[in-house]
């Protein structure tokens, strides 16, 4: 038997086609005294679904996580944030390429996602005026190919797995003929949104089995928020990509309303042990444009990470809570009293690596820049825009 042949969860049904959901008129559970409101928000974010997500939530709670994570909120109109709050485009060295580390280059080959989540922190990239993306990834590849340190390459977007299998074998094939690439990492929230992505797909499956290489992997970058999106099809989904090949970790980030209680992210850490999909990174909220009722005060977020990391064995406490900064990614590693300790766990500036640095306590402080140096070693960071709100529903 062929190893995508081998059935993956008993009675789940591996073929289903998610139908999509573009506007939130095609919703009968919003109220139409609603409707008027949400249209407006989803005129300058954009709103996209399918049946099989918005199935996951429960209209009788008016705090449902699913739902905030997918139906627009006004307040994601109130001024605050930017749209590349982590200044991407310094570090975009050609359309769709960027380069920050040595050893790892992102490429943006798709614009579209299978759904929205309102918390995104690319939303610019859905926008009409954007053009960060590229479908034609050939100068990509010869950047890639140009730069012997480049190790590990980020297939990114936008959802990689919206793309056609044709097209995503390509860059598959392209991408193992450059010997320095070992790693080809895809990020995705498909999983989530499209559990039958890859379990309907046998070339998708058979792509993974021939680029995953015992000793260059494919690894899926999954996107899972909150435990209820793990449901039976989901975990059967992250099997199928395992039974081919594909390594599985999960990122996401901590998400007023979603996932900022401690015992629900632990769940979602167990749960993702479990199935072969351990947590990675969770990511502190950009200041994003249309983020402000998401985010969840760094102080906060790291009650909550400390917490949630109380429970569950090893392999459900691996991520690091990190806020991917324009000047590397930093690390949260402890809060006391009086101060917020930080390190560098990826920086841009070579002279920065590892380098640790302390500030004073800030219990409002979304982001590095609103933090004020405790010592005269530790820089300060511009300021991004005052949170006005900040208490999600525990
Ligand atoms: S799947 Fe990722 S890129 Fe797409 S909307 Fe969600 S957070 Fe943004």
């Amino acid at each position: 038997m062929a190893q995508a042949d081998v059935p993956t969860v008993p009675g789940v049904d591996t073929s289903r086609r998610v139908k999509y959901i573009r506007s939130v008129d095609q919703v009968p559970n919003i109220p139409e005294s609603e409707r008027e409101k949400l249209r407006k928000v989803s005129e300058k974010y954009v709103f996209r679904a399918n049946d099989y997500y918005l199935g996951l939530i429960n209209w009788n709670d008016p705090n449902d996580p699913i739902k905030q994570l997918i139906i627009p909120r006004t307040e994601e109109l109130n001024d605050w944030g930017e749209l590349d709050a982590s200044k991407e485009s310094l570090v975009t060295v050609t359309r769709g390429v960027q380069h920050k580390y040595p050893h790892t280059v992102l490429l943006l080959c798709n614009e579209v996602c299978g759904a929205y989540c309102r918390y995104c922190f690319r939303k610019r990239l859905f926008m009409d005026e954007n053009d960060e993306v590229t479908l034609d990834v050939s100068e990509g590849l010869k950047y890639i190919a140009d730069n012997p340190a480049v190790s590990n390459v980020l297939l990114t977007g936008g959802d990689p797995l919206l793309m056609s299998t044709r097209r995503l074998t390509e860059i598959f094939d392209a991408l193992r003929k450059i010997p320095h690439v070992r790693i080809i990492r895809i990020g995705s929230k498909m999983p989530a949104f499209d559990p039958w992505r890859v379990q309907r797909d046998e070339a998708l499956q058979e792509a993974f089995r021939k680029y995953s290489q015992p000793d260059r992997r494919i690894y899926l970058m999954a996107h899972f928020d909150h435990p209820r999106e793990l449901t039976a099809e989901a975990i059967a989904g992250l099997d199928c990509y395992m039974r081919n090949g594909v390594i599985c970790v999960n990122q996401c980030p901590l998400i007023a309303g979603i996932n900022d209680n401690a015992e629900i992210l632990s769940e979602l850490y167990q749960q993702l042990a479990w199935a072969g999909c351990p947590p990675y990174y969770l990511f502190q909220g950009r200041p994003t444009a249309g983020n402000e009722p998401y985010a969840v005060p760094i102080v906060r977020g790291w009650q909550i990470f400390h917490d949630a990391n109380l429970k569950g064995s090893g392999l459900a406490r691996r991520p690091r809570y990190v806020m991917s900064h324009e000047t590397g990614k930093i690390e949260i590693v402890a809060v006391d009293d009086a101060r917020i300790y930080l390190r560098y766990h990826r920086a841009k500036d070579e002279s920065d690596r590892g380098r640790f640095m302390v500030y004073k306590r800030n219990d409002d402080a979304v982001w590095m820049d609103d933090l004020e140096p405790a010592d005269a070693e530790s820089p300060k960071f511009a300021p991004s825009p005052v949170l006005d709100y900040v208490d999600g529903p525990d």
